[in-house]
């Protein structure tokens, strides 16, 4: 099947084409088709579903979750759709209600559990690592970190890891998975995030759209770290029609970390899932990346294409939060809530 000709508005192509938009490899405008066509269309909706379980039962993330549900799993279980609706029957409107909302979620922990190991969700550790490598990062704070995969993989490679999420099926599965692989992780909830003595690194992946005060969430980890991972940010964001989403611009999100002194990095084809943001002032990190990228053929085209944020290098002093904001700038001394 070539992927630049098909035709994905149809139930058949629609279907055909599964395997390479799971993989990323359509062309944007045909992959926005398909994603289109999947939400109007119920059966190849289902079919979508279960095309990405039969790709995940058979992986170890994806035995890992039926070992962990036993008899509460339940195979092909739409948790898109189940998400969506329990959101929309929940209608939160707090902070409170919201956080309270993603503790109990168990269909966030099959969504992420799915999107994960059916390989639907980008290769961004494979991508970041070198990145991660050369820039000499050592310190990481998974920053919605869900089921962490991201943060077990981060410390098999050697990192140090805070994983920050709120305490939910999703860290459950975590620490269960962590527990029999002999690793210790440790997690914080969001609200009681101190970033910890040696934290150079943010690693924040398709989690900058569940912030609705990302200064309250994010400005004292951003005023210490010195390197950001996020998603490629002008590269499909979207994932999902959840209404729990408070979707940023490209734009916004460029004036939002220049704020803190982060500039975006070019994006390089080793890296397209990927933006890498640098404080300014961290020269010595700022011509290592630079000289890398101009090494590569694409980089020339790309660098035209380079987000140019803002270049204040101001970190600006904590917003108040909303009343009864339980995320609010209010961090205890202890940084870490030891799970067991
Ligand atoms: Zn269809």
């Amino acid at each position: 099947m070539d992927v630049h000709t098909a035709n994905p508005s149809t139930c058949l192509e629609t279907r055909r084409l599964f395997r390479p938009f799971c993989a990323h490899q359509m062309p944007a405008d045909a992959a926005a088709r398909l994603r289109s066509h999947l939400d109007a269309c119920p059966g190849c909706w289902s079919a979508w579903n279960a095309y990405r379980w039969h790709r995940a039962l058979d992986t170890d993330l994806g035995r890992a979750l039926r070992d962990f549900l036993g008899e509460d799993f339940v195979p092909f279980h739409d948790s898109s759709k189940a998400l969506a609706a329990a959101w929309d029957a929940a209608a939160p409107t707090t902070p409170r209600q919201r956080a309270d909302f993603f503790r109990a979620s168990t269909d966030y922990l099959y969504n992420s559990t799915i999107w994960t190991a059916s390989g639907n969700r980008p290769p961004y550790l494979a991508q970041a690592l070198p990145v991660l490598r050369r820039l000499r990062a050592a310190g990481v704070i998974d920053y919605g970190c869900g089921i962490g995969a991201d943060t077990l993989s981060l410390l098999h490679a050697g990192f140090t890891v805070l994983a920050c999420d709120y305490s939910s099926p999703s860290t459950d599965f975590l620490h269960w998975r962590a527990a029999r692989d002999d690793v210790h992780v440790r997690t914080v909830e969001p609200g009681r995030l101190v970033p910890p003595h040696g934290a150079d690194t943010l690693w924040i992946i398709d989690t900058l759209d569940h912030l609705p005060e990302p200064h309250t969430a994010l400005g004292e980890v951003l005023a210490a770290v010195r390197i950001v991972i996020t998603e490629n940010l002008h590269h499909g964001r979207g994932h999902g029609n959840q209404r729990f989403h408070h979707r940023m611009t490209p734009d916004a999100l460029c004036a939002f970390f220049a704020t803190y002194g982060f500039q975006a990095q070019p994006t390089i084809p080793a890296t397209r899932h990927l933006t890498v943001w640098l404080r300014a002032g961290h020269d010595a990190e700022q011509v290592s990346w630079s000289a890398k990228a101009a090494s590569s053929a694409a980089a020339s085209e790309l660098r035209a294409r380079a987000l140019r944020p803002a270049r204040t290098a101001r970190v600006p002093g904590r917003s108040p939060g909303s009343p009864g904001h339980e995320t609010s700038t209010a961090f205890p001394t202890v940084a870490e809530k030891k799970r067991d």
